[in-house]
């Protein structure tokens, strides 16, 4: 009989393994405790604003080659939109200046040698220390390898970091830090051109993965919550759900694609980063100002990023903990104000909404970052995915969407040679058409 792999939470890490085991054939089914796919990658309808939001402003940059190739094995390459050259505008409320940061296509960073296209205020030399982030070792944070004052770090590296890290740079991870630049930065404009859902997370990441699903035939059980695992010493049995139970086949296989803290709940001896920080957005119900970029950095504010949506201006603050008990109103008004003093838009607040979500990402702490565990567990067939688990990356969606498609390879791979590799690299594993390429499959 077929086997069946069965994965647990339909954020972007549970639906990235399941589309790459969709597509080699497999028989999958996905178990989703909420009522909605997408987890902290969601749309929903808000009733105040009365149109379809994100749970949160999610920013995606060229170079994600696993996101990217996620959306294009969906056929959904088109519903993420961007700038064509790696452009990013900023304004410094404080002072009122503006710039925009242009990053050149190839290696070798001309941008850097441009005044017009570097940070206003810095000089070529300024950008070498970043260099000291790529060579990183695990233990340090951004604060002990690089300087964290002056214009370059205020109003690029401060930006940049924050947002990839969702935390105060200069106490997240050294090599997080330096792993997005080298993917990003380093890499050149073609990787760091900033792309968005124009129409929403769900029509770009989440609706077409279940299309495929759906397709195929494989099953997604929504507020189908998984309760308990039972195991063998060496083995899940039983995958209990509280009404109804799965007792697993020889053949069997469970990808575990939930939150840290949902998982230890189910494995208590999972060691798993415990501290979290949050994303504060806020969507207001209004055109955009003519001209204005899709998506603009502001220093020296309170707002980090407003992003222009056809009928809506939405902002993000990241590592916004200080902000979970700030009154909504307050905190509306906070942000719009600098909104329109960015953009020009009118000073009345337009209908808005606050979404705070408190454990937006896991602390990208050298210290939290250690606790992340691989894809392997001590059960043969059990494996974990998600944004936590040990990505080399920060708490993204291509983190995520990687370490889903690292744990459908290592399903794909126990299929083969009958044994699953418990050493499994950092790097990607081969899927199964680049080996059948290759032609060690
Ligand atoms: C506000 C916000 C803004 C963000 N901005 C960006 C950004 O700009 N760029 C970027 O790259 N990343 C961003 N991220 C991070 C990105 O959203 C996450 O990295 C990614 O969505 C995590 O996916 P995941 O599958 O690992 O986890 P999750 O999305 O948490 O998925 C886990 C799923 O498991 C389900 N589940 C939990 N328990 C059970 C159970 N017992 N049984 C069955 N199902 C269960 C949950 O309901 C959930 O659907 C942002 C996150 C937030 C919250």
């Amino acid at each position: 009989m077929a086997r069946t792999v069965h994965i647990i939470g339909a954020g972007l890490s549970g639906l990235s393994a399941a589309v790459e085991l969709t597509l080699r054939g497999e028989t999958v089914v996905v178990h989703e405790a909420t009522t909605f796919a997408g987890g902290r990658c969601r749309s929903y309808r808000d009733s105040i604003l009365g149109m379809t939001i994100d749970n949160g402003n999610h920013l995606l940059l060229s170079g994600n080659h696993a996101a990217m190739r996620y959306v294009g094995l969906l056929g959904a390459q088109h519903r993420l939109v961007g700038p064509p050259k790696a452009e990013f505008p900023f304004v410094d409320l404080a002072s009122k200046e503006q710039w925009t940061l242009r990053i050149n296509d190839g290696r070798i960073p001309w941008w850097v040698f441009n005044s017009g296209k570097r940070v206003p205020g810095t000089h070529a030399f300024d950008y070498l220390p970043m260099a000291r982030l790529l060579w990183a070792e695990k233990d340090r944070a951004v604060g002990e390898v690089v300087r964290f004052t002056g214009p370059l770090y205020e109003r690029l590296m401060r930006p940049l970091l924050l947002a990839a890290l969702n935390i105060e740079p200069s106490a997240g991870s050294a090599a997080l830090a330096g792993a997005v630049i080298r993917e990003t930065i380093v890499a050149g404009g073609e990787a760091c051109r900033p792309l968005v859902a124009r129409d929403g997370l769900g029509s770009a990441l989440i609706e077409p993965a279940l299309e495929l699903l759906h397709k195929r035939n494989n099953a997604v059980k929504l507020g189908h919550q998984l309760h308990r695992l039972r195991a063998s010493d060496t083995r899940v049995e039983t995958l209990d759900f509280g009404d109804d139970t799965v007792a697993l086949g020889a053949d069997d296989v469970v990808i575990l694609a939930v939150p840290p803290y949902t998982a230890t709940a189910l494995m208590p001896d999972l060691q798993t980063p415990t501290e979290f920080r949050a994303i504060v957005n806020a969507h207001f119900r209004i055109e955009p100002a003519p001209y204005q970029p899709a998506i603009l950095g502001l220093v020296n504010s309170t707002t980090e990023w407003v992003f222009a949506f056809p009928g809506r201006v939405a902002t993000t603050i990241s590592a916004g903990d200080r902000f979970i008990d700030t009154p909504r109103d307050a905190l509306a008004r906070t942000i719009w104000s600098e909104v329109a003093a960015a953009t020009g838009l009118p000073p009345e607040l337009p209908p808005w909404q606050i979404v705070r979500e408190r454990r937006a990402t896991f602390a990208a702490t050298p210290e939290q970052d250690a606790l992340r565990p691989g894809p392997n567990t001590r059960f043969t067939n059990l494996f974990l995915a998600g944004d936590w688990t040990n990505t080399g990356l920060p708490a993204t969606i291509e983190g995520a969407i990687r370490s889903g498609r690292r744990a459908a390879d290592l399903v794909a791979q126990g299929a083969f040679s009958g044994k699953v590799d418990t050493d499994f690299p950092q790097k990607m594993q081969p899927t199964k058409e680049a080996r059948m390429r290759s032609g060690s499959a």
